[in-house]
């Protein structure tokens, strides 16, 4: 019995070895997706992970907290300082709880809320049958501008003064170009409602200075993942210049106790290390991402691959989309990439049915993770190069994996961090020492 539940356990660690060895040799290129530098991942083993802090530094409900308080509060503050925020709440475990959160803060059941729709390029958290619609508000979409794949201004000042939403919500998980939220304000101030930010994806570009700067642009709240272009831990945050004193109590009480108990010290701990680092090289990291998508999309549209809005460079984030319809669809073609190490999603683009989300008709590819190991603009341009082989020539994909394991092998260190994989790993000996 016992033997039998150790190889049982030794298959886990088995099998997250060899997906170790899986990404090592492969071009991780899921717009969602980064990694952490290694000072922050030494934070997950360390003794943080098994302790409980509820509540706010200085006003616990358990004893032991002394070290926790005081990290923290270095997080709260270094979230202030990088996103030049009033506000920063940074209990929320994951995106989608900091949104559940503020729907939690600033809405009621009945409200309605305008948004993005889904094949538009909205999260799951911002739909009706996601959080939104947990919460029991009504989401009512955008007028979207395909061709430019942007919301439509006029369309959109139309029916927030006629709709009067308790929540504009602006935010995507396909976010290729800045909202134009400074073309809203009159909109806004004349429904009175809450504006919020999604800054999910783009979060590490916002606070690199690129994309766009969504408190400084009439918003009220800004919510986010902290692991995508932001390369930390798989967390949230609440970041907000509050409109009056009361939203600032309802936020809180939205995130505790609203939807966060304990809030997972460990990956607090990296996310404190996370955002020091962007402090430093976050703008340099951010410039280098929004270089290399045009890059990357310049090179594949060259090579006869349709990625969308050539018109406007492509893009101004991290994302990429390409319209693969002629290619075997977003499915085939995603797989296919996947037998051959390079791995992105497919995905809905705004003209396909919602009910086609196993098959669309494009695939969504994202570089802030190639930047991360150090690729620069000449590398996207033999990243295209391989990705032509599988998408256009029908190259076999076993074979183009060696290609992809072979240019691999020039970038194993990680960037834009303060401490090198090695004097990570003392540490890493140190933490495991204790307890
Ligand atoms: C990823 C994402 C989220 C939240 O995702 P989590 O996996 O819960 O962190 C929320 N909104 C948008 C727009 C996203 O892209």
């Amino acid at each position: 019995m016992i033997d039998e539940l150790k190889g049982e356990a030794l298959f886990i660690r088995e099998n997250v070895k060899k997906h170790h060895e899986f990404f090592g040799s492969a071009l991780p290129m899921i717009a969602s997706e980064n990694i952490m530098s290694p000072l922050a991942q030494e934070m997950l083993i360390s003794d943080f992970h098994n302790r409980y802090a509820e509540g706010h530094p200085g006003a616990r409900y358990y004893q032991g907290n002394e070290y926790v308080d005081a990290v923290e509060r270095k997080v709260i503050e270094l979230a202030k300082r990088l996103f030049r925020a009033e506000y920063a709440d940074v209990r929320p475990i994951s995106g989608t709880v900091a949104n559940l959160a503020v729907l939690f803060a600033l809405a009621k059941p009945g409200d309605k809320i305008t948004t993005y729709s889904v094949s538009d390029g909205a999260h799951i958290s911002t739909a009706k049958f996601g959080a939104v619609g947990v919460r029991g508000c009504e989401p009512v979409p955008y007028p979207f501008d395909r061709e430019n794949m942007n919301i439509d201004v006029d369309g959109t000042i139309k029916l927030i003064k006629e709709i009067k939403p308790k929540i504009a919500l602006f935010g995507c998980s396909v976010y290729l170009f800045p909202t134009p939220l400074k073309d809203l304000q009159d909109a806004f101030q004349e429904a009175d409602c809450y504006v919020w930010y999604d800054g999910a994806h783009v979060l590490g570009l916002i606070a690199g200075g690129k994309f766009q700067d969504p408190l400084r642009e009439g918003v009220h709240v800004m919510t986010g993942s902290t692991h995508k272009t932001l390369p930390g831990p798989q967390r949230g945050i609440i970041l907000a210049n509050p409109k009056h004193e009361k939203m600032r109590k309802k936020l809180d009480y939205g995130v505790f106790p609203g939807v966060v108990s304990n809030h997972h010290l460990h990956t607090m701990a990296a996310l404190g290390i996370t955002l020091a680092e962007h402090i430093v090289f976050g703008k340099e990291y951010a410039e280098q991402i929004v270089r290399n998508a045009k890059a990357l999309g310049q090179a594949l549209y060259e090579r006869g691959i349709d990625v969308l809005c050539p018109h406007l460079g492509f893009t101004e984030s991290h994302t990429l989309v390409a319209d693969v319809s002629k290619n075997g669809g977003g499915a085939y073609v995603a797989e296919a990439l996947e037998k051959a190490g390079i791995i992105v999603n497919k995905n809905l683009l705004p003209w396909d049915d919602v009910d086609s989300a196993m098959n669309p008709s494009g695939i969504r590819i994202g570089v802030q993770e190639l930047t991360r190991i150090g690729m620069k603009e000449n590398d996207m341009v033999d990243v295209a190069e391989i990705m032509k082989k599988v998408i256009i020539d029908g190259k076999d994909p076993k074979e183009v994996r060696k290609e992809v394991a072979e240019l691999r092998k020039n970038f194993t260190k990680i960037h834009y961090c303060f401490t090198s994989n090695a004097e990570a790993y003392k540490y890493y000996e140190l933490v495991k020492g204790v307890g």
